[in-house]
């Protein structure tokens, strides 16, 4: 069965780590609409170039334009075996748009990471990420100079991450994105996590609810016979 993630929830609630995470685990790759619209405003792309304001300004890409660029990656081969959508679906019509592209695929597995805001305005300020591998970092993590521990990178803030622009992406996740938990909170596959624990539990609770959900183990964690 192929593993159909998507990790939603607010801005600077973790969804990237634990996508990363994921991915590695399961051999499936990261989908990261963010992470794309990044290449391409750094490659000088006619997509990047397009992003580059909306992003700075903290609102959100065209439907039309992300909803391309997420059907074109779930069409290589690398993800029939499975992804982890990190950052998409982001609106109704973009959930919408994905149903009808996994038409006939195995049943999408929906991680919903809840995060009270002021922590999250805390995260996102204090965020720095890698210039070389993208490793993401606090400035209250211990032993955070200026280098990356993986790779010895520069470690920048994303232009995004300023406080005007973050009190304005929580605004527009209010408004768009949160409809989202009523879309999918029904079906049989999703699972909500607490993520204001450390990322390590946040880690444990999010393989669990996979596991669950994939029918791997039962809901209360223990294994679930198979039939011979
Ligand atoms: P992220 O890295 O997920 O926080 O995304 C950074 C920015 O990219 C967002 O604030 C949006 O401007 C844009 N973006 C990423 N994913 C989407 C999406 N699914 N729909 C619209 N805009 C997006």
């Amino acid at each position: 069965m192929a593993l159909n993630l998507i990790i939603m929830g607010p801005p600077g609630a973790g969804k990237g780590t634990q996508a990363e995470l994921l991915a590695r685990a399961h051999g499936i790759p990261k989908v990261s609409t963010g992470d794309m619209l990044r290449e391409a405003v750094q490659a000088g792309t006619e997509l990047g170039r397009r992003a580059k304001a909306i992003m700075d300004a903290g609102s959100l890409v065209g439907d039309d334009i992300v909803i391309g660029v997420v059907q074109e990656r779930l069409d290589r081969p690398d993800a029939r075996r499975g992804f982890v959508l990190d950052g998409f679906p982001r609106t109704v019509p973009q959930a919408r748009a994905l149903d009808a592209m996994l038409t006939g695929r195995d049943p999408l597995i929906v991680l919903n990471i809840v995060v009270p805001d002021a922590e999250l305005v805390r995260r996102l300020l204090a965020r720095r990420v890698c210039e070389g591998c993208g490793a993401v970092y606090g400035t209250t993590d211990t032993n955070v100079a200026d280098r990356c521990r993986r790779c010895g990178g520069v470690l920048t803030q994303r232009s995004d991450d300023n406080e005007e622009v973050v009190r304005e992406r929580l605004r527009v996740y209010e408004r768009e994105t949160r409809p989202l938990v009523e879309y999918y909170q029904d079906r049989p596959t999703f699972r909500p996590i607490d993520g204001a624990q450390v990322p390590e539990n946040v880690a444990r609770a999010v393989a669990a609810a996979v596991d669950s959900a994939a029918g791997l183990t039962a809901d209360d964690g223990t294994p679930v016979g198979r039939d011979i």
